[in-house]
């Protein structure tokens, strides 16, 4: 056989790369660091799905920045707002990072060529979206940038079209599955690199790396109602986690107010940014009930929770009063056609609603992993409350830095991805420049080739489909906007029994070309391992905070709860009860101070 690639040795059937800095996904976060890193040093990017698939691609509403545009405003506003948000959860230090860094974050994207919708003076126009005011929570400001509603389509063609400019070399459709690790002699996490599967021709590749950033997206499809596309079903977060690194504030999932009812795909909160209203059954603006001074512009927690309430109290509408309605039809076609066009098409298509004439029928949505694999603000993942694993960096939805706490508000995640994204692509370069290669162990492809051959040779009677589909309704049934005890029990127990199953699952493609049976097969053991965790920490956090709400805990405890929650891997994943395979631990929050040594944004009951 001939080497396809010159660059890489071909030993015992594997192909080594080697490169200083490896980046595991090209959505946002990603192709940011790619830009950070490839001009500085031998840079490769590991992407499952084409870039420009990438989910990024499919965000419409916006990115925050308080440029003040259009009004005024200011970083500080835009972190008080992204700490109230978040429900004090937030690492205050790393909102400030982030809302400070927001404006160069937009110019830098301005000067790469993205076509921001602009004021009629030539500015950067901004709209409204939830829980973003001015001065400290008085009205509602505008802080989002927006290209229409495909804000995430111009910003991953933007990067896309930079990255090539750069020449970044990038592996399309190869799927990392390990992460190469070895211990130094005090018995610390080093890393070696990654191990990943090319699509096109089953082949596995070790990519050898001093440095590797995981920018791997979130997991929403652990359930069953989300915006999700199919892709997204956390494997560097697993990949983590397997390899014994903490995850942070896993339990922390937000539930996105308006996605159409009963599919879950999105209508961008930049709707309601413009000026749509939710109504209940009887026409009622049933949000001036729940959020008096920004209504429908609450955060997505608290919008979503109302939405469920009006519902259960009987209010909802349609034949089985499972909906509220979404009603645009007093912003005007013009309104919708020009800065809203894709939402307005989906309603029309997916729904057969025309958003100009009548409202649609909506209901939330699992949207955005808040936690993740744990790192600083320089984007260096951690290996306990302050350690960090020299080499190993994440940003994006897979990371937790934390700036969104318990609950992101909207925009703050397309900002997140390029701050965050930059500042891992920096670091990554400075510590490859001054870092050797740490050595491969022997046969570094051992533990996925294992893995691809018990899936590819088993004989089990299980199917990935139904496995995957139990796991997605268990988790909307009992892990979505209001949990209990008894609810997170009862779906610890189906997940047990799924991995169970999971074990004896067989895949009717044994080939090694494009087998997609055999990914969805690995994806689908991310999804179960993920989804334990979420659940585990779910139960043991026994207070109701942002998009975590305990109906038998309703109140946040400061008390008890102001911490994260820091979850490991310390036992035989399959041991049957969580408590002998997971530990869970807890990391203070970080506040910071004034010059009078005061908090400088001291926890409150969130009120709007
Ligand atoms: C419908 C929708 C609308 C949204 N709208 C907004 C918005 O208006 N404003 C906002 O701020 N946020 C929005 N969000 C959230 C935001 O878009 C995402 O959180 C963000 O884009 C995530 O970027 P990312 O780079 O971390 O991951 P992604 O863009 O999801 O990219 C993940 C990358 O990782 C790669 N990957 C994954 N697994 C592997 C593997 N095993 N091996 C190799 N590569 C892998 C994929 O190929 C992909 O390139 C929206 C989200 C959705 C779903």
């Amino acid at each position: 056989m001939t080497n396809k690639y010159p660059d890489a040795e071909f030993k015992d059937g594997v192909y080594y790369h080697q490169h200083d800095v490896v980046i595991v996904g090209a959505g946002g976060a990603g192709m940011r660091a790619a830009i950070e890193a490839g001009p500085h040093a031998k840079t490769a990017v590991v992407t499952k799905l084409y870039p420009t698939r990438s989910h990024t691609g499919a965000a419409q509403g916006g990115m925050a920045a308080a440029l003040a545009n259009v009004e005024e405003d200011s970083w500080e506003w835009h972190t008080f707002d992204t700490i109230k948000g978040g429900d004090y959860l937030v690492d205050q230090d790393a909102a400030e990072i982030l809302a400070k860094e927001a404006i160069d974050a937009v110019i830098d994207l301005e000067n790469m060529g993205l076509p921001f919708n602009r004021t009629p003076d030539g500015k950067i126009d901004q709209r409204r979206f939830g829980g973003h005011t001015r001065e400290h929570g008085k009205a509602p400001v505008r802080r989002a940038c927006y290209a229409a509603d495909r804000t995430g389509h111009m910003i991953l063609q933007t990067l896309y079209q930079n990255c090539v400019k750069l020449g970044i070399n990038f592996f399309n459709e190869f799927y990392a599955l390990d992460l190469v690790t070895t211990k130094d002699e005090n018995g610390k996490t080093r890393v070696a690199g990654i191990v990943a599967l090319e699509l096109a021709t089953g082949d596995l590749h070790v990519f050898q790396a001093k440095s590797v950033v995981f920018a791997s997206g979130g997991f929403g499809k652990m359930f069953k109602t989300t915006s999700n596309a199919h892709t997204l079903t956390g494997d560097g977060v697993g990949i983590v986690w397997r390899k014994g690194l903490p995850l942070e504030d896993i339990e922390f999932f937000q539930f996105h107010p308006t996605g159409l009812a009963g599919l879950g795909i999105l209508l961008t909160e930049g709707a309601r940014g413009e000026g749509a209203i939710l109504r209940n059954a009887s026409g009622e603006r049933f949000m001036e009930r729940y959020a008096p001074t920004i209504k429908d512009l609450a955060p997505r927690d608290i919008v979503a929770r109302s939405m469920v309430k009006e519902v259960l109290e009987g209010r909802g509408a349609g034949p089985n009063k499972d909906y509220v309605y979404l009603d645009c039809t007093h912003l005007g076609a013009e309104v919708l056609e020009t800065k809203l066009p894709d939402i307005t098409e989906f309603a029309r298509t997916y729904l057969g609603v025309d958003p100009v004439v009548e409202p649609v029928p909506v209901m939330p949505t699992a949207h955005y992993a808040m936690g993740g694999i744990p790192t600083n603000n320089e984007g260096e993942v951690l290996a306990n409350n302050d350690e960090i694993v020299p080499g190993l960096y994440a940003a994006g939805e897979c990371a937790c830095v934390s700036v969104h706490g318990s609950n992101r508000l909207g925009t703050n995640s397309l900002l997140d991805i390029n701050v965050f994204g930059k500042r891992s692509g920096r670091n990554a370069v400075a510590y490859a420049k001054t870092a050797d290669f740490v050595p491969l162990p022997a046969d570094p492809a051992k533990e996925v080739r294992d893995m691809v051959e018990r899936l590819r040779n088993s004989n089990g009677t299980e199917r990935i489909a139904d496995i995957r589909r139990t796991l997605q309704e268990e988790m909307d049934k009992n892990a979505q906007v209001f949990r209990t005890e008894e609810t997170l029990t009862n779906v610890m127990g189906t997940i047990h029994e799924l991995r169970q199953r999971y074990m004896n699952v067989s895949i009717d493609d044994k080939g090694k070309r494009f087998n997609t049976d055999l990914l969805e097969a690995i994806e689908l053991g991310f999804l179960l391992d993920l989804a334990e965790i979420v659940a585990y920490a779910a139960r043991n956090r026994k207070e109701s905070r942002g998009g975590h709400m305990r109906e038998d805990y309703p109140d946040r405890d400061d008390a008890n709860y102001m911490k994260h929650t820091m979850a490991y891997l310390t036992g035989d994943p399959h041991s049957p009860n969580p408590e002998d395979h997971i530990t869970l631990d807890w990391k203070p929050v970080v506040f910071v101070k004034n010059d009078e040594g005061e908090l400088r944004y001291p926890p409150k009951e969130r009120k709007y």
